[in-house]
């Protein structure tokens, strides 16, 4: 499996933003590309220990992945202070063995991702590798679309001084 780049940067900010709860959320994409990651707040009972997906969210999150024309491929979750590995809980609570499962680990220096397929009790760890394929990054098509709005205010503000300067300058005698 790949992942394309923003679409990990976006777990490992997610994860880092939510400890020392657990973060976690969806994984989109097509066929072996994870190209979008889309955060659900956690509504379990003790967020430091275990997740769950907000039922609600997640719904919401499903019919976004369809209608960007994506497969639903899996859930990321974090541990804030243990290694990637799944919980015994993590093996218990995915029901679905077709759904890959995403930990990211901030145990470390540096975010550890780990991916696996959670089959009963059996976890298998999967090759995760970088892609630098175009990703529907939300977050990054927001600040983009951001940014040309303050490029375009700023550009507004500096000709709105520029008349203000000309009509301040003395006359020409
Ligand atoms: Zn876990």
């Amino acid at each position: 499996m790949r992942i394309a780049y923003p679409a990990a940067r976006t777990i490992v900010e997610h994860a880092a933003a939510q400890s020392p709860c657990e973060a976690c959320g969806l994984l989109a994409g097509k066929g072996g590309l994870i190209s979008l990651t889309l955060p659900v707040a956690n509504s379990a009972a003790m967020p430091e220990q275990a997740f769950a997906l907000a039922p609600d969210e997640h719904l919401r999150r499903l019919k976004q992945i369809d209608e960007r024309g994506l497969d639903w491929l899996g859930v990321y979750h974090s541990h804030p202070t243990t290694p990637p590995i799944p919980s015994q809980a993590d093996r218990s609570g995915a029901a679905d063995s077709s759904l890959l499962q995403l930990i990211v680990s901030l145990a470390y220096p540096k975010p550890r991702l780990k991916l696996w397929r959670v089959d009963g009790l059996t976890a298998l760890p999967l090759e995760l590798d970088f892609a630098d394929a175009p990703s529907i990054d939300e977050a990054d098509e927001l600040t983009r679309r951001q940014q040309m709005g303050m490029l375009a205010a700023g550009a507004l503000s500096l000709l709105a001084l520029l008349v203000i300067a000309i009509g301040l300058l003395p006359p020409v005698p």
